[in-house]
């Protein structure tokens, strides 16, 4: 059954020990969609992207990803598939320029994420070519072509974060996974992280699913909000109604 889910997430669970990080919990990202997923320190937002994403294996229940179940799936493998997750820019990339930044893409073998560049030997001037123009839009489409030569290691913690965000537009992705990518960035540059993320899902029709503390940030760009609490989902809508809910208020916040 072709489905307009991107991701459905259902009745997953993951203990730590004696502890219920996840518990039965059931969930899904519509494609086209900028899903937000908040809730309160521990309620286990990490881990449920964690096995969305393939770095946890679930202890029961299954992920469903475009329509295949991938329960167990690798991260490597996700990636491939298009289900792409933004990384901090690696200590070994700073003395590479923004733009070469782009043209490197994740390896095909486990733990090799960013390993593995367009640049190496073998790699035909045709490819290269192709993947350096891709590289140029991308640049341009984040507004960053002012600093597209400066090393990556130079730019400012905002710029990185671009810099994150067009990575995953190198390749064709299904859906952008966002863990917290917000924290630490000044509201200036937030805005423009934010018109970013809103400009890739509206013109470019990205879908997200974004986890993050920042509620100005989430009732700007996310429909439906989806609430965890203790392990599992307690609502989803949209930010005004969850705002506007005692309950959900009050699990929030209380305690
Ligand atoms: P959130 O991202 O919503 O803050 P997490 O998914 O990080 O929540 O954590 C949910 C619960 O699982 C917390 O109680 C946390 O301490 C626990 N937890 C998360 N990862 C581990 C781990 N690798 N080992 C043991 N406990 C963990
Ligand atoms: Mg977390």
């Amino acid at each position: 059954m072709s489905s307009d889910l991107v991701i459905d997430v259902r009745n997953v669970s993951k203990r730590f020990g004696g502890l219920t990080a996840v518990n039965n919990c059931s969930l899904s990202v519509r494609r086209g969609s900028i899903t937000g997923l908040i809730g309160p320190n521990g309620a286990g937002k990490s881990t449920l992207f964690n096995m969305v994403a393939g770095n946890i294996v679930p202890d029961g229940g299954s992920v469903i990803f475009d329509g295949v179940d991938v329960t167990g799936f690798k991260p490597h493998e996700l990636f491939r598939a298009g289900m792409l997750r933004t990384f901090q820019i690696a200590h070994e990339f700073s003395n590479m320029t923004a733009l070469e930044n782009l043209m490197v893409v994740p390896g095909d073998q486990p733990g090799e994420y960013l390993g593995n560049a367009w640049f190496r030997p073998g790699l035909s001037k045709s490819r290269e070519t192709e993947v350096r123009k891709k590289a140029l839009d991308v640049i341009d489409f984040l507004k960053l072509g002012h600093v597209r030569n400066e090393l990556a290691g130079n730019l400012s913690g905002g710029q990185k974060k671009l810099l994150e965000l067009g990575r995953t537009m190198m390749v064709d992705a299904k859906v952008v996974l966002l863990d917290e990518v917000a924290a630490g960035v000044n509201k200036t540059l937030l805005n423009d992280l934010a018109a970013n993320i809103e400009r890739m899902n509206r013109e470019l029709s990205y879908t997200f699913f974004v986890i993050e503390h920042d509620m100005d940030l989430i009732a700007r760009l996310c429909d439906p909000v989806i609430v965890m609490a203790q392990g599992e989902k307690i609502a989803e809508g949209p930010m005004a109604e969850i705002r506007a809910n005692p309950a959900i208020v009050e699990a929030y916040f209380g305690t």
